[in-house]
């Protein structure tokens, strides 16, 4: 099992390879005297690939003026160049034609794989498995590294409770202890022990802050935040991120309660740089210092700028800002150059790290490129990591596992027979049509006959990145012969959910159920055969009652990546168990949003009845969601019980309970640990994740699994953004997800102050 609980990491500096880094500062600070103004402020700007780097110098344009930066050192890093000659051409003029040979930086969005795909971020995080979560950052970095790339802007850990967003697809969903565990297992993953190896990255915390609080979740837009659920709910991740050694942070593209994260004093400068004593840099997002425009909070070019680096804003993305106009501000003083110092040095920092100025070609092996990119060792990694965030959400009389044999099975919808989806959004680097379908992985894994309709595509055209609006399609004339093959077959296998761009970055939606005719397809086909196992390919919580009331199998299987078809063929044949469990709330309306399992009782919490108006709830709806957080079914069943609570010494208790293998096959099950603060000075959630365990059972295999609470589990921070620990009624929950089996109270007695205040 793999022990989750109890494990805050308390280093603040954030600074890893420990050992180089006294003789790494003073090589900065050497390296940083002999810099002009002009060239520290290079080092402050980032580029995208802006032209074919491989070919002659671009004459005139934009590409021109960028192209002469590069050759003056006015560049620090790129963003988006890909493949190791690429890479290779642009270092050889940062290091052999600029003035001091500083190396670049090479950002790229590794966000679930390079060339080889893995799950979208919040499949990945559905496996509470933070092993194959590490392990699965650690190959996209082995090939991104392999590739040139030598930072990547990822993890995001926001959290967001706003199914409408696109973006959660790329997080971990709407819980910051599952957020937190995640996030750092993704920047081990990336970073390794050793950020100078070739076969690792930089990571990159993102985005700074409360991007995933936008309202209504639509993209980029405000998020108007109170401090209780800023510090409680959206800092905990990047802090962990922080604490783990994340070498760099992104900040955002929003507002937070009126000020562009951007130019946020109170983010960057304060908690981040402040208090957390943050010593990584920070970047900002694409274009986000000019947008500050847009914001109606900075006059011009320049005064974003001048905002933007004040507010602690190191590298300017794509924005142009710093290098047309952070020598002047400092000219006139409103900039000071300790400042650019600062943020000069962090940037160099973390380039000595990586070990770029002992080779700035370590990352440039085209033997490598060739050997690594889409090895054995990385599809078998990509592969394990898709069965394990496959969810079972509903499995009626056993429809699942299917027979192996002698069956007679449809299989329909677009997404069944598609290469590109399971891709998922962020993908950059990969090829479309590089993904297993389901299909594929069907014919592989049986000797039944299998049948294929499409029945209906999910869009219409081409949706790539980045922000076409996606059409869905109204086109039935496929109809007739999916219902054809249904009649035919002894089970439907039906891949329905989003076309792999209806989520990501700019893919917000108002409407969250099947996109197209595809719920129309599926009420068609349940006319004539009820057996249906509905397989979900989606990037993000989808409304979907209408099959949880009548479709007797639902495989929850996201974007899966590469490998998808064969991850999802083992499940459905039972070769391989599921053991997922919902990172975020499925809702029964999109009405409901935000709908999230951590809320906070109201002072109308429970039916009065008769009078049931009066408590807060619908008149047209439930409160509860249609799956709740933390839920996933497996083939074999699992029992709970012997909840005990033990003190060890004060504030630190022992929580044990015994899981039960009931079922006929060997099953994994995530026990989680939930908590509440019953009465506290600011109002807690009736329950809080702090505590799981993946646990593996033969059948009739039982387990004692225990849980380590201590004073920073049972404490919270106040609206001073102080981290406090109460004395006073506890409750403990555990279970199988976030509705728990059993429940159990304790008594906090008094409070280590000590230990307090190093939290
Ligand atoms: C996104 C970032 C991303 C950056 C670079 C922005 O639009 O918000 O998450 O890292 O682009 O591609």
């Amino acid at each position: 099992g793999v022990s989750c609980n109890n494990s805050q990491e308390t280093n603040s500096s954030g600074s890893i390879n420990k050992g180089h880094s006294e003789s790494i500062d003073s090589k900065v600070e050497s390296l940083l005297d002999k810099m002009t103004l002009e060239e520290k402020i290079g080092q402050m700007n980032q580029y995208n690939g802006f032209w074919d780097v491989t070919g002659p110098s671009p004459s005139s344009g934009d590409a021109a003026k960028k192209y002469e930066h590069l050759k003056k050192g006015y560049v620090g890093s790129m963003l988006n160049v890909k493949g190791v000659k690429e890479v290779r051409a642009v270092q050889k003029i940062a290091v052999g034609e600029t003035r001091l040979g500083i190396p670049l930086i090479i950002g790229f969005d590794v966000i679930h794989g390079y060339k080889t795909i893995s799950p979208i971020p919040l499949a990945e995080a559905a496996s509470w498995d933070l092993e194959a979560i590490q392990r699965s950052a650690q190959v996209a970095a082995k090939e991104a590294a392999a590739a040139g790339i030598n930072w990547t802007f990822a993890p995001m850990v926001d959290i967001s409770r706003d199914a409408r967003w696109g973006r959660v697809m790329e997080g971990a969903g709407e819980d910051p202890f599952l957020g937190a565990k995640v996030g750092v297992a993704r920047v081990k993953g990336f970073q390794g022990d050793d950020l100078s190896s070739p076969s690792t990255i930089a990571a990159c915390a993102k985005h700074w802050a409360g991007y995933g609080f936008a309202e209504a979740g639509r993209d980029y837009n405000t998020a108007d935040v109170g401090t209780s659920t800023l510090y409680n709910i959206i800092f905990p991740p990047f802090k962990a991120a922080a604490n783990a050694g994340v070498r760099t942070f992104m900040n955002s593209f929003n507002e937070l309660n009126g000020v562009p994260a951007t130019g946020n004093v109170f983010l960057q400068r304060d908690i981040l740089k402040g208090k957390w004593e943050y010593n990584g840099f920070v970047v900002s997002d694409w274009g986000s210092i000019n947008e500050m425009m847009a914001h109606g909070y900075a006059k011009n070019k320049r005064h974003a700028a001048e905002l933007s680096v004040n507010a602690g804003s190191d590298m300017d993305m794509e924005s142009y800002a710093y290098v047309n106009e952070l020598a002047e501000l400092v000219r006139q003083g409103k900039v000071s150059e300790t400042l650019i110092d600062d943020a000069v040095t962090r940037i160099l920092r973390v380039k000595f790290e990586l070990g770029l100025f002992d080779d700035p070609y370590k990352y440039c092996d085209e033997a490598r490129e060739k050997e690594v990119t889409g090895n054995k060792e990385i599809q078998e990694a990509v592969l394990d990591m898709a069965r394990k965030s496959i969810v079972l959400l509903k499995n009626e009389n056993n429809l699942l596992p299917l027979k192996k044999e002698g069956q007679k099975i449809a299989i329909i919808g677009a997404l069944a027979n598609d290469k590109t989806s399971p891709l998922g959004s962020w993908r950059l680097a990969a090829d479309d049509d590089t993904a297993v379908s389901v299909l594929e992985g069907m014919e592989q894994y049986s000797g039944n006959m299998l049948n294929y309709a499409k029945g209906a595509d999910v869009a219409l055209g081409e949706t790539g990145f980045p922000f076409e609006v996606n059409i869905n399609t109204t086109d039935k004339s496929e109809f007739n012969k999916a219902i054809a093959v249904a009649k035919d077959a002894d089970v439907v296998i039906m891949v329905l959910g989003e076309h792999g761009f209806q989520s990501g970055e700019g893919r917000s939606r108002a409407l969250l159920g099947l996109p197209g005719v595809q719920q129309e397809l599926l009420e068609a086909v349940y006319q004539v055969n009820k057996n249906i196992v509905l397989v979900l390919n989606n990037g993000r919580p989808l409304v979907i009652n209408w099959a949880d009331k009548h479709i007797p199998a639902i495989v929850e299987a996201w974007q899966l990546g590469t490998q998808s078809g064969h991850a999802i063929a083992q499940v459905l044949y039972g070769d391989y168990n599921p053991s997922g469990k919902l990172p975020m709330t499925f809702p029964r309306s999109v009405g409901q949003v935000p709908i999230y399992y951590n809320y906070k009782n109201t002072g109308r919490p429970v039916i009065p009845a008769p009078n049931q108006v009066f408590w807060s709830h619908y008149i047209d709806e439930s409160n509860t969601p249609l799956y709740p957080f933390g839920h996933g079914l497996s083939y074999t069943s699992f029992s709970y019980s012997n909840l005990k609570i033990d003190t060890i010494s004060e504030g630190t208790f022992k929580v044990a309970v015994d899981l039960k293998n009931t079922g006929t096959v060997k099953g994994k099950e995530v026990v989680q640990l939930y908590i509440r603060d019953m009465i506290a000075s600011v109002t807690r959630p009736i329950k809080e994740l702090k505590g799981f365990e993946l646990v593996s059972l033969k059948p009739n295999e039982s387990k004692t699994v225990t849980f380590t609470l201590t004073e920073e589990e049972l404490g919270f921070y106040n609206n001073e953004g102080k981290f406090v620990v109460e004395p006073g009624e506890f409750m403990v929950f555990v279970g199988g997800s976030s509705n728990t089996i059993l429940e159990m109270g304790f008594e906090l007695g008094s409070v280590n102050t000590k230990r307090n205040a190093r939290i």
